[in-house]
């Protein structure tokens, strides 16, 4: 079995809304929708396999039993490297950064996090927190934080439908109200908040910040520009390579046709559909796929192909 639908984990932080269940058919008792973790293998929540003769078990019970599924570029991790989630932002979420590997793995005993959105879908005006606005000096960010004044200091930019946003680890950062993104990310789920927009969690107090730890890690510094390379278009598609990097390469396609794609000995391949709809064909397996649908196609599974009329997130190691 080389084709795996997913079915992810819900999470209803405060902050979320119900779009994941309005447009991309996600199904849960909760009652917000902020996280669908569209491939993961994380301890708080792992994908669930929809089809075959692993149905209803999860991700990391299928890897552990043929763990050549996930491909030789993993290896050089000491566990599954990362996680896709669908976010949607009904309101702010709050100004926060994660550390790099040395510091989370000393600290957490976790990877760090560097992570990519992919904005599928905003309001008009939405706008996100991408790094500081100037230099500021480690006393400077402390005072901000403190006196609440930290959003005078960090830059915030303006999004659309498209647009892509790379967060070293170290960067502050901030998913603005009005955005739905598809993130893909280091396996890990170590954040370090410094402002919550004063709200209160669940149980009616403020939310944990995490100032120490914050200010070892944080880039005191604008955020680097980041643009995505130019789209090759053929007949049946346009494809785009959004992100590259040590733990992860994003493409996106927008197919019209038929898109023939690859899973080499290296690494298994995520597909995630953000809109139209598609037949995905491989050998004797078929799985139809619409928007939401999340696929693991397993390493070394050579040729298959999407047909169809659809936007796609391919994600490899
Ligand atoms: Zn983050």
């Amino acid at each position: 079995m080389r084709i795996l639908e997913l079915i992810p984990p819900i999470k209803d932080y405060i902050w979320g809304g119900t779009k994941l269940r309005e447009c991309f058919g996600k199904e849960s008792k909760l009652e917000k929708l902020a996280e669908s973790w569209e491939l993961s293998c994380h301890k708080d929540g792992a994908s669930v396999i929809a089809n075959g003769e692993y149905k209803g078990r999860t991700l990391n019970e299928f890897l552990s039993e043929n763990p050549d599924a996930c491909g030789t570029a993993c290896s050089k991790f000491e566990y599954f490297p990362i996680l896709i989630k669908l976010i949607d932002a009904r309101d702010n979420l709050s100004v926060q950064v994660h550390p790099d590997n040395d510091y989370a793995q000393r600290v957490e005993g976790e990877y760090g996090k560097t992570e990519m959105w992919y904005i599928v879908d905003c309001e008009k005006d939405a706008e996100l927190i991408y790094g500081f606005k100037s230099e500021i000096s480690k006393q400077e960010f402390k005072d901000a934080i403190e006196n609440n004044t930290l959003l005078e200091k960090v830059s915030r930019v303006p999004v659309k439908k498209g647009d892509v946003f790379f967060i070293n680890s170290g960067t502050l950062h901030a998913i603005g109200k009005g955005i739905l993104i598809a993130e893909i990310q280091q396996n890990s789920n170590t954040t370090y908040r410094v402002y919550d927009y004063g709200r209160v969690g669940a149980d009616g107090k403020p939310r944990e910040l995490h100032i120490q730890k914050a200010l070892d890690v944080t880039e005191l510094k604008p955020a680097e520009n980041y643009s995505v390379s130019e789209a090759i278009e053929t007949a049946d598609k346009r494809s785009q390579l959004l992100a590259e990097c040590e733990y992860f390469k994003v493409v996106k396609e927008d197919i019209n046709g038929s898109s023939e794609l690859y899973a080499n000995e290296k690494s298994f391949n995520h597909i995630l559909l953000i809109d139209g709809e598609a037949v995905l064909k491989c050998g004797d397996e078929k799985l139809n796929l619409k928007k939401g649908s999340s696929v693991f196609v397993a390493a070394n599974t050579g040729k298959y192909i999407i047909k169809g009329n659809c936007s796609i997130i391919i994600t490899e190691i």
